[in-house]
């Protein structure tokens, strides 16, 4: 079985680096805005639970007058380059330690952030490979398969010897149950509480990365591990 992982919310938890990015931010705006840095930290939280993290930095130099597009690259900047202060869940640090290298990672999202993020989290050696799908190109993010085919093709495996991890029902399984790829559902993060159509849900779903074993050894598929 070639087990390959998503990411955010699946192997850290991804709150913890918009706390970072936010932190970051605030501190460079503190001193230009002469505002309270804290209080700059949390009226962006206020604006993401109202509004979602999309425009949470124009959103918030606009209602302080302080709106210009340079500013704006500048914040994001800040944001995604910041030292990022994020640690593997222990259930992930435990399973990635038992799979020993042997799985991947596959993730969207933007390809210097993502990248940073598996440095922060020291996961460079501690896999066979990542994939970002954004360096492919952004049509190849997820639901797009293209990327596990990939995989797939390295392997020289079954869409059904391949199993995915992920918490995202919008898009981490639709396709790849066509496929009849083995999904798991971590139940955490912001979809924790997500009710999916089955087409869009996972085949399993856990609470715990280490119940990934036994969805392996009954699926009888464990040549590779
Ligand atoms: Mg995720």
């Amino acid at each position: 079985m070639i087990i390959i992982f998503d990411l955010d919310d699946t192997l850290y938890r991804e709150e913890d680096f918009q706390i970072g990015g936010f932190k970051a931010v605030s501190k460079y705006l503190s001193s230009l805005l002469n505002l309270n840095a804290r209080k700059i930290e949390k009226r962006l939280n206020e604006i993401v639970k109202k509004d979602g993290r999309g425009l949470v930095f124009d959103k918030f130099l606009t209602e302080n007058k302080f709106y210009s597009k340079s500013l704006i690259k500048k914040t994001i900047l800040i944001y995604r380059l910041h030292k990022p202060n994020i640690k593997l869940y222990g259930d992930a640090k435990k399973i990635i330690f038992k799979l020993k290298k042997n799985i991947y990672i596959l993730t969207d999202g933007n390809k210097i952030v993502q990248k940073r993020k598996l440095l922060a989290l020291r996961l460079n050696n501690k896999i066979k490979k990542s994939f970002i799908t954004h360096n492919y190109g952004c049509k190849y993010a997820k639901p797009s398969v293209y990327c596990f085919k990939k995989i797939k093709e390295a392997e020289g495996v079954a869409w059904n010897e391949m199993m995915y991890i992920g918490d995202n029902p919008k898009k981490d399984f639709v396709n790849l149950n066509k496929k009849g790829v083995q999904t798991v559902r971590i139940m955490r993060g912001p979809y924790k509480f997500e009710k999916a159509e089955s087409k869009f849900d996972a085949r399993f779903k856990i609470n715990n990365l280490s119940e990934i074993i036994n969805i392996i050894n009954k699926n009888h598929y464990g040549k590779n591990i």
